[in-house]
């Protein structure tokens, strides 16, 4: 988890719900990062509710603030046309320097180097059902990379040289592209334009090793190359998800409809009323986004099915 001290209250919540609904039968070790050390009362707090071990890291500099080359007035600039578009968070510096950080840099972290395998957790959010299995063992079993439960559409105004980037890599890396990969999940013209699907990265069980090698390192270097993080407000979303879609086979990428989640506004919830019953969620399907106009799950679907 990524967090500022600001922010333990709603840490705490979704800390303790993710242990009462999973973590208690399984005692993961937990990992908090923050770009300033967390506070006394954080991690006494924090230590307090988790049976496993824990750990509280800091992030290197480097890895969180905006590099010396970036041309601040183009930066600015960028973020001035964001905030007259009226996009979410378009002012901000730091939204800026946590997406090009979860996009870059978390998998890198000396506290995070000895893991195989994570499950991406936020403050304020919710779990709504047990989680009776182990999504780590999972995974690992059906050789799958990437674990989602929400997917929509991104603001275009906060990608618009994403694609190109993408595609100038491909170019020059088709040797990366997976057979058999989900391609068609973000284009929806052969990889032309990009449909601005991704899955929604708040919530992900996916394999570190697969951000941290060849062809997602390669792929991050050239994006941040570009400078999108920073002149634009390209999110870890979107980036994660290009990487997944194209790097990975499609039937590595899981979604995990088992496991009922909420980040407001948008919730996940299984679809079965027999596992919603056995896993005592409290969300039914009316509270889904599955099927929402905005939602990207139908499209995966046809993805999956072709
Ligand atoms: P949203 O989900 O896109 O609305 O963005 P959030 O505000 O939830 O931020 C995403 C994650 O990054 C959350 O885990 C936040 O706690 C964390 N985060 C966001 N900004 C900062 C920051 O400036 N410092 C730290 N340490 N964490 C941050
Ligand atoms: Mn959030």
């Amino acid at each position: 988890m990524l967090a500022r001290n600001s922010e333990l209250d709603g840490a705490l919540s979704s800390v303790q719900q993710l242990e009462d609904r999973f973590n208690k039968r399984f005692g993961y070790p937990w990992v908090f990062l923050n770009e300033v050390p967390f506070t006394d009362e954080f991690k006494e707090k924090m230590s307090a509710i988790i049976s496993g071990p824990v750990s509280f890291g800091l992030i290197p500099h480097d890895h969180w603030f905006q590099p010396d080359w970036i041309d601040e007035d183009k930066a600015t600039s960028g973020r001035e046309h964001l905030i007259k578009d009226g996009v979410i968070y378009g002012v901000r510096h730091s939204y800026r320097n946590m997406c090009r950080f979860n996009s870059g840099f978390f998998y890198r972290h000396q506290l995070v180097q000895k893991y195989k395998w994570y499950w991406r957790v936020e403050p304020n959010v919710n779990f709504l059902c047990d989680t009776d299995f182990d999504p780590f063992l999972f995974m690992e079993e059906n050789d799958k990379l990437y674990g989602f439960t929400v997917s929509l559409y991104e603001w275009p105004q906060t990608v618009p040289t994403l694609w190109d980037a993408v595609k100038e890599f491909i170019d020059i890396h088709p040797e990366y592209l997976a057979p058999n990969n989900s391609m068609k999940f973000l284009s929806d013209n052969g990889g032309n334009t990009y449909n601005m699907c991704h899955f929604w990265s708040n919530f992900e069980i996916a394999n570190l090793e697969f951000w941290r090698g060849e062809a997602y390192s390669k792929f991050f270097d050239h994006l941040e190359s570009k400078g999108g993080f920073y002149y634009e407000r390209w999110g870890d979303a979107p980036v994660h998800s290009i990487g997944a879609a194209l790097f990975a086979r499609k039937d590595q990428i899981h979604f995990f409809d088992d496991i009922g989640y909420q980040h407001p506004p948008f919730a996940h919830c299984p679809r079965s009323a027999e596992v919603r019953r056995d896993k005592n969620c409290t969300c039914s399907q009316f509270g889904s986004f599955d099927y929402n106009a905005y939602s990207c799950l139908r499209k995966w679907e046809q993805v999956v099915r072709s």
